[in-house]
């Protein structure tokens, strides 16, 4: 290995967790901070966890409303058009 061009390899490197899980692991970084792990992501978990930023998820709902509101009258639509 050349020397000197090498960052510092720590072999028992902490990555901290927002949900307070600790890995070590092999890093040049010391410790690492996560929002997310294996320990606390839905894919993981199977739970719905969300992370709400600046009011997106409140946006995400009313979307997600309106769409169902918008297939609704597609379908009353086309039940209409079948009794004709
Ligand atoms: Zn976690």
């Amino acid at each position: 290995m050349k020397q000197g061009i090498h960052p510092k390899y720590y072999p028992k490197a902490k990555i901290k967790c927002a949900c307070g899980a600790e890995f070590t692991v092999g890093s040049t970084q010391k410790l690492t901070e996560v929002e997310i792990c294996s320990n606390c992501h839905p894919l993981y978990t199977g739970k719905q966890k969300f992370i709400d930023t600046a009011g997106r998820l409140e946006r995400y709902e009313k979307m997600l409303a309106k769409s169902s509101a918008l297939k609704k009258n597609i379908k009353d639509k086309t039940k209409k058009n079948k009794t004709k």
